[in-house]
């Protein structure tokens, strides 16, 4: 069971999460709990680590430094009665704000701040508090122990900022919790791990869940739990349609499909370990447990709703890649491809009519000058006549596995935006065809996710 920032904001939320721990434990279930970070503090961390690299101020330090204690001793007081073990868990993050301090302090004269230090400052987090959710199980009566990731097994390489798990964690992962899970709940930090050389790394932001799925798909387990303050995941976001509805039951090649569009409930990469050993997730928020939220597993269900969800991606620009010399010239793609890959920009969304004479592309909106700028200087006019782009569209979504092979899904999604005076600029669909993503321009994207949503009814 993985609780996330919000789940552990504070001292009050972390008892809640140790009696929920506590009961499962009771009903007979054994358990790894994953600890994020208290909710804000990795931000907190970074975004100080980047200030005083830049201006070496250690009062920026102290400052935050005092707020860190702060927190974590109102968490330490709200969530512990035990006065022993209270006293551990204020000394374990003394020790470990020290460290912190120093290695701040180190930034502020060094001037400079690299990816390995940047992981090892925002390792703090999770290290700070995991002995706190540790600490509140025990003085619930269960025992209970604290692990950094690497402790717990998981060693990375070196990819700081985004390391992936080494193959022998998932074996060193099981020896070294599941001896004790018949009578202690290990809590394990998310998002950190350790490389060969023992040196701190971060598996990406957000990455608490892959920490879990990585322990799950270790030890085993029957179900993976990703606590989190949502009833699952949305068939849209409640913010553009209010009557959004949880799914109850997606499978992970859904899942990915939506991740990937912005759906943020779940990294793709979040589910990786799971999808390979087969092991259910399951996504539930926190604070009303009773709810099933949603579980993504491994079959494909063909069930009456073809299409699950509709997703929305804002902040894109679409580039369109032109020229009569483009028909039949071999390499093109290609170049166009790696010139973008060179200048650090990341495709969204590519689409190519048979005619060749061009090709559309979309990339984050902060990516676009640096992605024309590149494509113009790559190509001679005589083979890329215009490179056209626009900012104001954003790319919808429409998901399902069930829409595999039924006809008709792409003319309804279609005819009913065309009913609606809703232009489409762009199509791309893959032949997987879980994922049909189109541009419209911004002023009609909400009309067409609700338009959608309502079509497929997915409030029903
Ligand atoms: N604390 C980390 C972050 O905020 C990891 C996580 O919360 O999953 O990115
Ligand atoms: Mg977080």
């Amino acid at each position: 069971m993985k609780f996330g920032g919000t789940s552990v904001e504070n001292g009050e939320k972390i008892r809640h999460v140790a009696e929920l721990l506590r009961q499962y434990h009771m009903d007979g279930n054994e358990l790894v709990a994953v600890t994020s970070a208290l909710g804000g503090v990795t931000d907190g961390l970074l975004n100080t680590a980047r200030e005083v690299s830049v201006n070496g101020k250690i009062s920026l330090v102290k400052e935050l430094i005092a707020d860190i204690c702060k927190k974590h001793y109102d968490a330490i007081n709200a969530a512990i009665d035990d006065d022993d073990i209270r006293s551990e868990c204020i000394e374990a993050i003394d020790d470990r704000v020290d460290e912190l301090e120093k290695a701040l302090i180190g930034i502020c004269y060094l001037g400079e701040l690299t990816n390995r230090s940047i992981d090892y400052i925002s390792s703090y987090g999770e290290r700070l508090a995991a002995p706190i959710v540790s600490g509140s199980i025990r003085s619930l009566g269960i025992s209970s122990r604290s692990f950094t990731g690497g402790e717990a097994g998981i060693v990375t390489d070196s990819n700081y900022g985004s390391a992936r798990p080494l193959e022998d964690s998932y074996m060193r992962v099981h020896e070294r919790l599941c001896p004790s899970l018949n009578y202690q709940i290990p809590v394990v930090t998310g998002f950190i791990a350790q490389n060969k050389q023992d040196i701190i790394t971060t598996l990406g932001r957000g990455g608490s869940d892959f920490s879990a799925s990585i322990i799950g798909a270790s030890i085993d387990a029957d179900e993976i739990w990703l606590w989190k303050e949502v009833h699952g995941i949305l068939t849209t976001d409640p913010k553009i349609v209010p009557n959004a509805r949880p799914i109850p039951q997606i499978s992970y090649v859904e899942a990915m499909e939506l991740s990937y569009f912005g759906a943020k409930v779940l990294h793709p990469r979040t589910i990786e370990p799971a999808i390979m050993h087969k092991i259910p997730v399951r996504v539930k928020n926190t604070f009303e447990p009773d709810f099933p939220g949603t579980l993504i597993v491994a079959e494909q269900k063909k069930i009456q709703d073809v299409v699950k969800a509709v997703t929305l991606i804002n902040k894109v620009a679409l580039i369109n890649i032109s020229g009569a010399g483009m028909v039949g010239t071999i390499g093109t793609a290609a170049r166009v491809f790696s010139t973008l890959a060179n200048a650090g920009v990341n495709i969204i969304m590519i689409s190519q009519a048979s005619s060749e004479s061009n090709m559309s592309l979309v990339v984050n909106e902060e990516h676009l000058e640096d992605a024309v700028a590149a494509v113009r200087s790559e190509f001679t006019t005589n083979v890329v006549g215009d490179v056209a782009y626009d900012r104001d569209v954003c790319v919808v979504a429409v998901v399902g596995a069930g829409m595999d092979g039924i006809p008709g899904v792409a003319g309804k999604v279609f005819y009913s935006l065309g009913k609606k005076c809703i232009n489409i600029i762009m199509i791309s669909q893959g032949s997987s065809q879980h994922n049909i993503s189109f541009v419209v321009s911004s002023d009609e994207a909400i009309e067409s996710v609700r338009t959608l949503h309502e079509e497929f009814e997915l409030d029903k």
